[in-house]
């Protein structure tokens, strides 16, 4: 609709532009011609007459301007003498006036032909003169009747065209909406449907012009669309249902992680009973406390000594698989307590001295200036860490020293540093100790006695505590565990 109002107007405009113009142009002209025609009247009326006006041959000259009704362009004429008082009017029988006619002067006064173009016609004026003096002048009125009719008549030619012009722009424009609007309007409709997630719709294609061509591209882009969407669909299904899976499955592991823990954490509960007795009994036997025994053989002596290392040896590492299975099962419980690091670190340290003694280490504790007087702790746990990192530098450490150092760290947290001059840690290793049975020397033939379970535990029991751990070490020189933990231990976050 917008089209078709556009092209008639612009068809209109047009029409009419080109009319006024051709108007405009026409006058113009036909006021050249006739300024012309007026100059040629005025110059035969010279010719004729300058003899009779140098006269003042009145009567003569109010024939030849009376001559002049023949023209019928001509209204009326005059005469004037050299001074601009008019002398003949034409028509009538004597005309002079006293009076000084302003066009009569004014005519005398110019050197050239004067033209005065008033409502519907032209006055021209001419002096006539005999040598150099000027001795009257003709006046003439020509009309432009003519000119009215003929633009009348082009306007109204320019009006018809338009009309005509317009009913040809009104069909033309209702023609190319049904050609044009309207498939523009299917392809708009489809849009918006397809926008709304209606996918199924196509397009009816027609004929073979760029709109066509336009709505074949629509189509094509519609069934990619579609695919697209459907494999999109196929894919979400596929992934919905393998995270169901990946959920059982998670599910049905934890329940067994869970399980398992459960069982250990019995299991170990139940071995560690029988195996106290039999620790018991042999510390009994060794003692000599049995009643009616007899002093027991320094063979026999040697293999119950035997007895209560590997005794003792399998109690720990039932403790460690029971502590392992509380940490995972969730079970360990935290006893916060408040103490002192000064004398909580060195009950643990004191108690480990002899261990360093016997490989003739030293063994340091170290408190910085800006170590906490107190601390919110789990005192038991906190010491089986403290005990577990400086059993392991010990252990793996020939010659030197281990050192204990404690201070402050950022302004809610402190640390424990428990630095050996030993083996070190290899870098690719560093990473794996901390899970459990991860040991860095795996062979048969290996140095060092251990289950591969107490730094797990390490880790385990700091994790309970809210802190965190981390080791630095150089191969051959030693290394260091810094053990960070919150200076008060808050229950909300065990
Ligand atoms: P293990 O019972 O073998 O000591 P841990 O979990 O305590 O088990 O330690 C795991 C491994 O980490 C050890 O076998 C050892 O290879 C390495 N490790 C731990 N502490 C040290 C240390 N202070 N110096 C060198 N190696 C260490």
């Amino acid at each position: 609709m917008k089209l078709t109002l556009l092209m008639t107007f612009l068809v209109i405009a047009g029409v009419g532009s080109v009319t006024l113009l051709s108007i405009q142009r026409e006058r113009i002209s036909f006021r050249a011609d006739l300024e012309e025609q007026a100059n040629a009247q005025l110059d035969s009326l010279s010719v004729a007459g300058s003899d009779l006006l140098y006269r003042l041959q009145l009567s003569g000259l109010q024939n030849l301007i009376n001559s002049l009704s023949a023209k019928q362009t001509i209204n009326t004429a005059w005469v004037y003498d050299s001074t601009g008082h008019l002398l003949v009017t034409k028509g009538t029988s004597s005309d002079y006036s006293v009076d000084l006619d302003p066009f009569g002067s004014k005519i005398v006064g110019s050197n050239d032909t004067v033209y005065e173009w008033q409502n519907a016609k032209l006055v021209a004026g001419k002096a006539v003169s005999l040598g150099r003096q000027i001795i009257g002048a003709f006046g003439i009125e020509l009309s432009t009747a003519s000119l009215e009719t003929k633009l009348a008549s082009l306007r109204d030619e320019g009006l018809s065209v338009a009309l005509f012009a317009s009913l040809v722009a009104l069909i033309i424009a209702i023609g190319m909406s049904r050609t044009l609007t309207e498939p523009l309007r299917v392809l708009t409709t489809a849009t918006q449907q397809i926008a709304q997630g209606d996918l199924s719709h196509t397009i009816a294609v027609t004929s073979n012009d760029e709109i066509s061509v336009l709505a074949r591209a629509f189509n094509a882009m519609t069934i990619r669309l579609q695919e697209t969407v459907q494999g999109l669909q196929q894919r979400t299904h596929e992934l919905q249902l393998s995270e169901i899976e990946l959920r059982k499955s998670k599910e049905i592991a934890e329940a067994a992680n869970y399980s398992k823990s459960a069982f250990l954490a019995s299991m170990s509960h139940e071995l560690r009973t029988p195996l106290n007795a039999v620790l018991g009994f042999a510390s009994i036997l060794h003692s000599g406390m049995v009643k009616d025994g007899a002093v027991l053989s320094p063979s026999q002596l040697e293999l119950l000594k035997k007895i209560e290392l590997n005794g003792r040896h399998l109690r720990d590492l039932i403790n460690d698989v029971l502590d392992l299975a509380k940490i995972e099962s969730g079970r360990m419980t935290v006893t916060i307590t408040e103490d002192r690091p000064e004398t909580l670190l060195n009950n643990t340290v004191d108690a480990m001295r002899s261990l360093a003694i016997n490989k003739g280490l030293e063994l340091n504790l170290v408190f910085l200036q800006d170590a906490p007087e107190v601390v919110l702790c789990d005192t038991r746990k906190l010491q089986q860490i403290v005990t577990n990192l400086i059993g392991n530098a010990i252990k793996f450490t020939a010659q030197g020293e281990v050192c204990v150092e404690v201070g402050a760290s950022g302004l809610d947290y402190w640390q424990i540093a428990v630095r050996d001059t030993g083996i070190g840690i290899p870098e690719d290793a560093r990473e794996h100790i901390f899970d459990k049975f991860q040991q860095v020397d795996t062979t048969d033939r290996r140095e060092y006695e251990g289950t591969g379970l107490g730094l797990a535990i390490v880790k385990g029991l700091i994790e309970t505590l809210q802190g965190t751990v981390k080791v630095q070490s150089a191969l051959g020189n030693g290394s260091t565990f810094v053990v960070r933990l919150p200076q008060r231990l808050d229950r909300r976050g065990v």
